[in-house]
């Protein structure tokens, strides 16, 4: 099967998250990697990360070389709005449909270089193809890679870069704050106690725990944390006093930032608003996304094995870093596999109407990740 037949397959494969609404999930697409994968050699096992969601592994191993992770995610974002987005078409040395560079394209070179390794019994590294489910909303794939303690000695993780490496990330915590108040009639308001005032309240507090650590530690790529309240809801009608009100805050972490050390300074926050206040009630709940900021070192193997193979294919060696999240967050910052992020396609066609993948880079790809790992047995030895 050639690439570009390969990544038609994927393409043609739903594997819109099933988080989000409609989507089917990632089974059938790890059935399908599975079937790739055993076809090129490959030991193949699979586990649920979720009901219907399996993460699969597919290994060449042969013992007594140095082990490259390829790991990819399995799901997509929704379909719409591209049409015909399960119809793979080529036309203008492009590859049309949804997933096509994000990540198919980077899923479809991994397994060309797993079917490399599996064919040839001096290949220098032993393989472990990974795709992972729920990237795209929650990365419990990526985080159920990590906490399995897979015995890899670094990582690629496949996501459209333009065949850029990238070594550094921002991560992200969200939490939700929640006051709660006492009813009332609006006429009547003494009897009750309004949740949205303290919650502006609240806000000023959060904002005095959280803007004067933002530029803590200025990164040089990624500039400094950030913070966003994204949503606010309370209340149930204009006359009656609102007995609960909600916010989501979004704060980005950059690398040295930890969840901790957010939540705690946002904490004393909260404890020094309560201290004036006894009747205030308010909650910090625990946080419902925890990923964290990476930055793999530029002397890593990994990435000097990764420019030795860019550079061989006339790319831009410079590594990258990114303000978004990949599933490296968790193999890197949970697991502490040496990891860059590495794959063909442009992002700015992910999660659009007309999604593609250019197959001169597609083909490249390929040789990229597979020079990437030669390069590696040479650099870990
Ligand atoms: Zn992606």
């Amino acid at each position: 099967m050639s690439i570009v037949e390969t990544l038609a397959s994927l393409v043609a494969i739903d594997s819109v998250s099933s988080s989000l609404p409609g989507g089917p999930g990632e089974r059938e697409l790890a059935q399908h990697v599975a079937e790739l994968a055993r076809a090129a050699g490959a030991d193949v096992e699979s586990f649920e990360v979720a009901p219907g969601r399996p993460n699969v592994l597919a290994w060449v191993r042969r013992g007594g070389r140095p082990t490259v992770l390829l790991e990819c995610h399995l799901d997509t974002v929704a379909l719409d709005p591209m049409p015909d987005a399960l119809n793979p078409r080529v036309a203008q040395g492009r590859l049309y449909g949804r997933g096509a560079a994000d990540p198919k394209g980077s899923l479809a070179a991994m397994l060309h270089v797993l079917r490399a390794a599996g064919a040839d019994p001096a290949f220098p590294v032993d393989v472990c193809l990974a795709g992972a489910v729920d990237e795209e909303i929650s990365m419990t794939g990526s985080r159920a890679l990590a906490e399995r303690g897979l015995a890899v000695d670094a990582a690629i993780v496949g996501e459209p870069t333009q065949l850029r490496i990238v070594t550094a990330q921002k991560g992200a915590v969200r939490w939700r704050v929640r006051t709660h108040g006492v009813a009332a009639h609006s006429a009547t308001p003494d009897l009750g106690r309004n949740a949205i005032m303290d919650m502006t309240r609240a806000l000023a507090a959060l904002a005095a725990g959280v803007e004067p650590w933002l530029a803590q530690r200025p990164h040089p790529v990624l500039g400094c944390a950030t913070w966003n309240v994204g949503t606010i809801a309370g209340g149930s009608a204009v006359n009656v006093v609102p007995d609960r009100c909600d916010i989501d805050v979004d704060r980005r972490l950059v690398p040295g930032d930890t969840s901790a050390e957010v939540l705690h300074h946002v904490d004393a926050a909260l404890d020094a608003l309560r201290a004036e206040d006894a009747e205030l009630r308010i909650d910090r709940d625990p946080p419902y996304v925890d990923i964290p900021a990476i930055e793999t070192p530029h002397d890593a193997p990994i990435v000097q094995a990764a420019q030795r193979a860019v550079a061989a294919a006339g790319r831009p060696t410079e590594p990258m870093g990114v303000a978004y999240a990949t599933d490296a967050a968790m193999l890197s910052g949970v697991g502490g596999i040496p990891a860059v992020v590495l794959g063909p396609g442009d992002i700015a066609q992910g999660h659009t109407d007309d999604e593609w993948i250019a197959l001169d880079q597609l083909e490249q790809a390929v040789d990229v990740y597979r020079m990437t790992c030669l390069a590696f047995a040479e650099l870990a030895a």
